[in-house]
């Protein structure tokens, strides 16, 4: 039956018994060549379904017989069995502004990662294995001792995230003594990762000290006693505090906790590998210059700052990190080969600092130099145009975008995008819902912000490699 016939015969309702059988169905040219793709037994299935959610509407008289055609059921099932295949997780297109983005996955690995991951998923690979002896290796001796070269640090293991990396440190060196912290460092990073929650689960007794806005190393010393395990310093991640403050630096830290024989823990958040200062970017403090100030044990993300895959990373002191290697939680947060295949080359990226900025995806995205963004901003500009109509306005601006995932979060970096506004008069933020919304809903997704009674798509995250299929996209929107 030709598409008009269906049409033509549509305004005749349907009995119960014009609704094909399901062997019928199954044994009709469609359906032979559909099971091919999706099997036989997943199509009786879905057919299966369809039926019993047509019969009760066509008791009714709810049903036309033109839908009742094998084709037109087929084809109906036909998109369900597409609409499931879709992956949940899906690519889209970060142009919210922050770079490291917790909800859309953070950093973005760099192609060395990529390939490794791939040929660990498709290959055995020697990661407990020690291909000198051929025994039974460990897999952190995968990515130690390139840890350990570019901290300075004795030793390191890597687990699942940080989260997991503080819960093990506090579970491994101080349970049921006590950890004396800052009361302006009891930070909550988001996610409900809390310090004296993960403190109370890791069995630790969390000792506060000072204020919110000052601390002295007087507070850290008259909390020390008996029952001391650590004395532990947290980046304040995604907050500042600002005014009249004092907080006790790392180096002041350690050397109490060294004079009281124990041992000092940061928890550095992103932490970072390099300088970033050298390309613009704000300071923050290094690993290497964490553990020359003194600390111990250094925390830090893997998918932060540092642009490589979900890890948390462990480095200091020998017999420390032995004794958090031997604690049974490190087996339950261990990582799996393919974070260790992504995580080598991300580190050994490093030994070139001056080619990080070409090379790590993260660091190339936050160095964007602006005048590259304003440019693909007027390139961008009509296309968004044509693609939302008439009902928007589309203007290239100058914004500010963010590192994002609690790094640095006062800095913002100066950038170029798209702000798209309502036309009409009056309810505006209907109609940037509704933007917002259909642009969510493309292939590819694309995510930006509103705010300011405008739809703002920051660039930066649009390299210039993916704007062509960007633009694609937009052009198939229109039709
Ligand atoms: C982000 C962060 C964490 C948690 O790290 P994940 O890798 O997300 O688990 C812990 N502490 C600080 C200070 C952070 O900034």
């Amino acid at each position: 039956m030709t598409v008009r016939q269906v049409v033509e015969s549509a305004d005749v309702t349907a009995k119960v018994g014009d609704i094909p059988s399901l062997e019928r169905l199954l044994g009709s040219e469609a359906a032979l060549i559909l099971a091919v793709e999706v099997g036989r037994s997943r199509l009786a299935k879905a057919l299966r379904q369809l039926l019993d959610e047509i019969r009760p509407k066509a008791l009714k008289g709810e049903v036309l017989v033109s839908t009742m055609e094998p084709g037109a059921l087929l084809a109906q099932v036909q998109k369900r069995l597409a609409q499931q295949d879709q992956p949940r997780l899906r690519a889209v297109y970060n142009l919210t502004g922050t770079v490291l983005h917790t909800n859309l996955g953070r950093a973005l690995l760099p192609d060395q990662a990529v390939q490794a991951v791939v040929q660990a998923l498709s290959a055995p690979a020697n990661l407990e294995f020690d291909l000198q002896t051929g025994h039974r290796g460990d897999r952190d001796d995968l990515i130690e001792e390139l840890l350990c070269e570019l901290t300075g640090a004795e030793a390191a293991t890597v687990v699942n995230n940080n989260a997991a990396a503080v819960l093990l440190k506090l579970n491994a060196l101080a349970n049921r003594r006590e950890v004396v912290v800052s009361r302006g460092e009891l930070v909550e990073i988001g996610g409900s990762f809390r310090i004296p929650d993960i403190m109370q689960r890791a069995g630790a007794r969390l000792v506060e000290v000072g204020t919110t806005n000052r601390t002295h190393p007087a507070d850290y010393e008259n909390a020390l006693g008996a029952r001391s395990a650590m004395l532990m310093k947290v980046h304040c991640s995604n907050y500042a505090v600002t005014g009249f403050t004092r907080s006790v630096s790392v180096a002041e830290v350690s050397e109490i906790a060294r004079r009281h024989g124990l041992p000092s823990a940061v928890d550095l958040g992103s932490g970072t590998l390099v300088d970033l200062t050298q390309w613009g970017l704000p300071k923050e403090d290094t690993v290497r210059e964490t553990i020359e100030a003194g600390a111990d044990i250094v925390t830090f993300s893997g998918d932060k700052l540092l642009g490589g895959p979900q890890a948390g990373l462990i480095v200091g002191r020998a017999d420390l990190i032995r004794k958090i290697k031997k604690n049974p939680l490190k087996r339950a947060l261990r990582v799996g080969k393919l974070t260790l295949a992504a995580l080598e080359p991300v580190l050994a990226l490093y030994r070139s600092p001056e080619l990080l900025p070409e090379r790590l995806t993260t660091l190339r995205l936050l160095t964007r130099p602006q005048a590259q963004m304003q440019l693909q901003a007027e390139r961008l500009q009509e296309v968004l145009q044509a693609a939302v109509g008439e009902a928007y306005t589309v203007h290239t601006a100058a914004m500010f975008s963010q590192i994002g995932s609690g790094a640095l979060p006062v800095d913002q970096l100066p950038s170029y995008g798209l702000v798209v506004r309502h036309a009409g008069s009056g309810r505006s933020g209907r109609a940037l819902k509704k933007l917002e919304d259909g642009l969510r809903q493309l292939p590819r997704p694309v995510v930006g912000r509103i705010t300011h009674d405008a739809f703002w798509l920051d660039l930066r995250c649009l390299e210039e490699t993916d704007e062509a299929a960007f633009t694609q996209q937009l052009h198939e929107w229109v039709a």
